[in-house]
């Protein structure tokens, strides 16, 4: 079954990758993020997953650019959500055009996402194209994939990604 992995970035991705291989998925990458800020912040995330596929022998599609203007406008508390959407949504987009048998998410490996909203947004793509959603719970495995991921000396990012969590991190590094 071959099935198309959305990629957050490298690190998040070793535990996934290692289950869904185990479980007999043939994996494919998909890396598109536009929300991540700024394009130095983008172009590392982006350099680290190429680093990484070589590795571990990943196919990854990167059909994009670095879209920051289109994230400015996220000012309310639903950004998030709006995020996932966007993102996974091109996801199951590719997925289904591409003859893929089914999608799904490094996002479900971070205890610090919205992990029952993602399932949900991930459950209705399904529906809209027609494509099977492939669920698991890797949050069990975050530590473990991190771990991987300093053994590997792969960058690992200090924020989730949009300008709004850049600030955040900003604020809280000038409040010490
Ligand atoms: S905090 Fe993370 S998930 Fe939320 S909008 Fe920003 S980049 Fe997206």
């Amino acid at each position: 079954m071959k099935i198309l992995l959305h990629m957050c970035c490298a690190p998040c991705t070793t535990y996934p990758l290692k289950i869904l291989r185990n479980k007999q998925f043939n994996v494919e990458g998909f890396f598109y993020n536009p929300n991540i800020h700024p394009q130095d912040e983008f172009d590392h995330r982006k350099s680290t997953v190429e680093e990484y596929s070589h590795i571990v022998d990943l196919k990854v599609h990167y059909d994009f650019d670095y879209q920051e203007q289109q994230w400015l406008d996220y000012k309310d508390d639903n950004r998030c959500k709006m995020c996932y959407e966007i993102r996974l949504e091109a996801t199951a987009k590719y997925a289904s055009e591409n003859n893929y048998n089914g999608f799904t998410t490094t996002l479900l490996v971070s205890p610090y996402q919205q992990h029952e909203l993602i399932k949900e947004i991930c459950e209705s793509l399904s529906k809209k194209y027609n494509i099977k959603f492939i669920y698991y719970d890797f949050r069990e495995g975050f530590r473990e994939g991190q771990n991987t991921a300093k053994e590997l000396n792969l960058y690992r990012q200090k924020y989730c990604g949009c300008i709004y969590s850049y600030r955040e991190r900003e604020m809280k590094i000038n409040a010490k």
